[in-house]
């Protein structure tokens, strides 16, 4: 691959470098070259860019690619191609699949699956607790050896907080060289002892539909749990798909009492928070119809959760935007709605349900959304991706910001269908996604 790029005349925004102008982009060798014509040199490739978005190629750290165990659902090979469809150029991927990435060989295999697949980048998550089982540490040193960028056992809470204490000291460890903090911990926060049986939001909502709920507040104690915690070890907590005004809230304080820490030259904690579209597009109205399609965990909440989740976006609490993007085979999400799994797929919808539901109400700008996917998840997992800095891997996607369309699970690139959006119309969408340089996806003319 020896090939140069011209990206021309297109608006590029890179919040990682405060750049939002109308400039070319080039790229050379799968890397980033920078913005300005060097001297003599002829592209072998020009990309008219003009009226649209050039951004560094988004990042989704929130994604369920099933396998091994479950490539019913979706496997790495087409996960990875939703991604690309949808303009994303790296995901980080949960280890909750059979068996869990719980080791160094398992880190890798997800690696050289994605290698296989060549359509974008694929950063392994390895799980917190061995086998998920959360009796003991699972090999965190081996999984960093073999790729693992950050741990998690979502799909379940990490329930001790004896577990997790340990977890935050031992990932402290892993700091490279000069930086305060070392891999993140990725929190489903969840109470389990206040969720069992629940089916949705316990509210207004459920106690109308005479189902059992889930309380907002099994999300938010242990999110202050968590926030304790890394105050207590120095550690790096990212709170996963915050769903409720508590949890928000909870997580602003934190950040605040973390600067306080900073700014007196004491050991602080990093906490960050992350919202994934449904979250701040959806309420519990919609579980009247018992569509299994709207069943997720944290469940859809009330209005006033979605106006304080969009109030954390805009102020930059919650400084990550994610899909959790959650494949179910049509078999399952069929089933009685309390035995159906939770979960929506979201790779193709995340840009363009971002842009209708943020930057078209004017609750986010332009910039502000992509940094949200792009630099800011990449400080959480510490990856030296999500900028247009030269000599970067040349990951790029390109937007057109106007275009209307309508959503079609038909015509989905994912193994599943489970999504809520079907029919609905939107605005803008990712025409070009380019990742180390190649073209991926295009529907450029
Ligand atoms: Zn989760
Ligand atoms: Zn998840």
């Amino acid at each position: 691959m020896n090939t140069t790029t011209l990206i021309r005349n297109g608006r590029v925004i890179d919040p990682s470098q405060s750049v939002d102008r109308i400039t070319d982009l080039w790229l050379s060798d799968g890397l980033i070259l920078g913005f300005d014509s060097p001297a003599g040199l002829v592209p072998d490739r020009t990309i008219d860019a003009t009226g649209l978005i050039v951004s560094p190629g988004l990042i989704d750290m929130h994604v369920h690619l099933r396998e091994p165990g479950r490539e019913e659902d979706e496997t790495i090979a087409t996960g990875t191609a939703a991604a690309i469809a949808g303009g994303v150029t790296a995901v980080a991927c949960m280890p909750n699949t059979e068996p869990p990435i719980d080791t160094q060989a398992a880190a890798e295999f997800v690696i050289l699956q994605a290698k296989r697949a060549a359509n974008c980048w694929v950063f392994p998550i390895g799980a917190v607790t061995k086998g998920r089982q959360q009796k003991e540490l699972a090999e965190i040193g081996g999984l960093v050896a073999g790729g693992a960028v950050a741990f998690t056992d979502d799909g379940a809470p990490v329930s001790s907080a004896e577990i997790m204490r340990r977890a935050l000291e031992y990932t402290h460890m892993f700091r490279a060289p000069g930086e305060p903090f070392g891999k993140a911990v990725l929190v489903h926060a969840e109470i389990l002892e206040l969720t069992e049986g629940g089916v949705m939001n316990e509210g207004y909502v459920s106690n109308r539909l005479g189902v059992r709920g889930m309380p907002g507040i099994a999300e938010d104690i242990m999110i202050y749990r968590d926030i304790v915690l890394a105050e207590l070890t120095g550690g790096k907590v990212h709170i996963l798909h915050v769903s409720t005004a508590g949890g928000v809230d909870l997580i602003r304080r934190g950040q605040a009492r973390a600067a306080e820490l900073t700014r007196a030259g004491k050991q602080s904690f990093w906490i960050s928070g992350e919202a994934c579209p449904h979250h701040f597009i959806l309420t519990d109205e919609t579980l009247v119809e018992f569509d299994t399609d709207y069943k997720m965990a944290p469940p859809l909440r009330t209005a006033e959760d979605v106006a304080a989740i969009i109030a954390g976006l805009k102020d930059g609490t919650l400084s990550v935007l994610a899909t959790d993007h959650a494949p179910h085979a049509a078999e399952k999400k069929s089933r009685e709605f309390d035995q159906a799994p939770n979960g929506i797929v979201g790779l193709e919808t995340f840009l363009p349900l971002c842009i209708t539901h943020l930057v078209e109400p004017g609750h986010l700008t332009w910039p502000q959304m992509i940094e949200k996917m792009t630099v800011n998840p990449a400080r959480v997992l510490g990856v030296d991706r999500g900028t247009l800095q030269p000599g970067r891997p040349a990951d790029v996607t390109i937007i057109d910001p106007i275009v209307k369309w309508t959503i079609d699970v038909d015509a989905f690139v994912s193994k599943s269908r489970n999504c809520p959006y079907h029919g609905w119309p939107v605005t803008g969408r990712a025409v070009a996604t380019i990742v180390h340089g190649e073209v991926k996806m295009s529907r450029m003319s």
